[in-house]
């Protein structure tokens, strides 16, 4: 699967998913950019998170809070304080690793833990053994500067987390939405990570994007509501496509939950990266009290809730699933990638990669393909995808081959490629293929839209 790793990256930068950043200044290991077809898949991730969790929902609004907040939110929040990591450096070749990642690496491959600690391990970067010095504390924060001058007057961070933008909102969103626990506040942004390691990808780099919720609920109550979300947010993997067999649930042991949580569970994917074979996508973390009851103790704000109906007064338990666009978007791709056979022009059988996505994801939903280039055929199949246009992302193409525009279009997972032919002038009818199955059917020109809208769910 590594192999299909390397061949999506590949693919990503030839079909303008993602390519690498600042490449033609030699470009920047830890950052990419999304192309004109990445920046589709990525906004229909985004879109299908955000129906899921907001629009769809009774109990949840959303919300859209800034990147740089108020210094003293991360010093209440325990970012400053506790988002510090263990780095250890190669005396050899320099290179810089999260001990704690190492070491883990070392109990997944050996079931147990190293007893001399990172002498145990050799450097994975150069391979030379009892080089890696003590850990020291790394702040992960990225800061930055605000105004004219910069000194630690000015001093800010940008956002590790969009959480903290909804916690310092609570109140706020609870009266003037009118809403009574338990209710959700939603929302999607960048966060920023001065990442150690960052690599594999679009999986770890400094600058990503998150979909998070905090679900506000009755303390006594959480455990249920952490176990509702757990399942929830596994679900809508699964529904998306993603194979279940490649997901599982990873259960924090308890001496390394984070500052805040009482229990976390994590949906990994099996990204079969070097050295791991499973990466987290999703963590689903039962925070307490501690971010509200923080914030109202230092800011002097009450960010109690008042349940009318039983005549009491508590801070509410929050509850949140918190996951990484960037790797969402890795893991429908990574999912979907396959290579299957389809006969060439010649009824030969050829291997052809093809993205089997779904169908809400696909950056291209359909393509209208004139079977050759010609001056009866083009303004046909021009006014048709102008049509389809309206409604969906459609490209239009009438270079080269057919089967090759197939194919071009099987490798980026687009739905329905449809056909105009000569008989077409004759019929006012069109050839769908659909891209698993590669069946086709002739389908009336006044019933293309219909056609499609039956067969892919908003
Ligand atoms: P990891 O252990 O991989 O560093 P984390 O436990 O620090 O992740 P969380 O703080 O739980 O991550 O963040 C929630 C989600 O945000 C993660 O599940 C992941 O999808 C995403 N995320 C976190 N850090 C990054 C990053 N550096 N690059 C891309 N996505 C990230």
């Amino acid at each position: 699967k590594s192999e299909a790793m390397d061949a999506l990256v590949n693919l990503a930068k030839r079909r303008g998913l993602v390519y690498p950043s600042s490449e033609i200044y030699g470009g920047l290991r830890a950052a990419w950019d999304y192309g004109p077809l990445g920046v589709e898949l990525k906004a229909n991730v985004k879109r299908q998170w955000w129906r899921a969790m907001v629009q769809e929902r009774e109990d949840t609004v959303g919300l859209d809070s800034s990147v740089i907040l108020s210094r003293e939110i991360w010093e209440a929040s325990g970012h400053v304080k506790e988002f510090v990591d263990p780095l250890t450096e190669c005396q050899a070749c320099h290179k810089r690793f999260r001990a704690d990642h190492l070491i883990e690496g070392y109990e997944a491959k050996h079931g147990r833990e190293p007893e001399e600690g990172l002498a145990a391990i050799a450097c994975p970067n150069c391979g030379a053994k009892h080089s890696l010095t003590e850990p020291r504390m790394f702040n992960g924060l990225l800061r930055t500067y605000l105004g004219p001058v910069q000194d630690e007057k000015g001093l800010t961070y940008l956002r590790p987390e969009t959480a903290q933008g909804i916690f310092t909102n609570y109140k706020n969103v609870e009266q003037s939405a009118r809403r009574k626990v338990p209710f959700g506040i939603g929302q999607i942004g960048k966060s920023f990570r001065n990442e150690i390691t960052p690599g594999n990808f679009i999986f770890r780099t400094r600058e990503f994007e998150q979909m998070e919720m905090e679900y506000f609920v009755r303390p006594g109550s959480d455990e249920d509501w952490h176990q509702y979300w757990i399942d929830n947010r596994f679900q809508w993997y699964s529904d998306l496509g993603i194979n279940k067999d490649n997901l599982r649930l990873y259960e924090h042991p308890q001496e390394k939950l984070s500052h805040y949580s009482k229990r976390t569970v994590d949906i990994e994917y099996r990204f079969n990266f070097q050295g791991s074979e499973w990466g987290e996508l999703e963590g689903v973390a039962n925070r307490t009290d501690y971010d509200l009851r923080t914030h109202s103790e230092i800011s002097g704000a009450d960010l109690s809730f008042f349940d009318q109906e039983n005549d009491e007064r508590y801070i509410p338990y929050v509850i949140e699933p918190s996951a990484g666009v960037d790797r969402a978007v890795l893991t429908f791709m990574l999912d979907a990638y396959n290579v299957d056979e389809a006969p060439n022009a010649k009824g030969k059988m050829e291997k052809r990669a093809v993205m089997r996505m779904d169908p809400r994801l696909s950056p291209v939903k359909a393509a209208v393909l004139p079977l050759s280039r010609n001056t009866d055929l083009s303004p046909k199949a021009r006014d048709l995808a102008a049509r389809l246009r309206k409604r969906w992302n459609v490209e239009f193409d009438d270079a080269g081959a057919i089967g090759r525009r197939y194919r071009r279009q099987d490798e980026i997972g687009t739905p329905f490629c449809i056909t105009v032919d000569f008989d077409t002038l004759e019929d006012d009818a069109v050839t769908v293929r659909e891209r698993d199955t590669m069946s086709q059917e002739r389908v009336s020109l006044d019933q293309v839209e219909r056609y499609l809208i039956e067969r892919m769910p908003g």
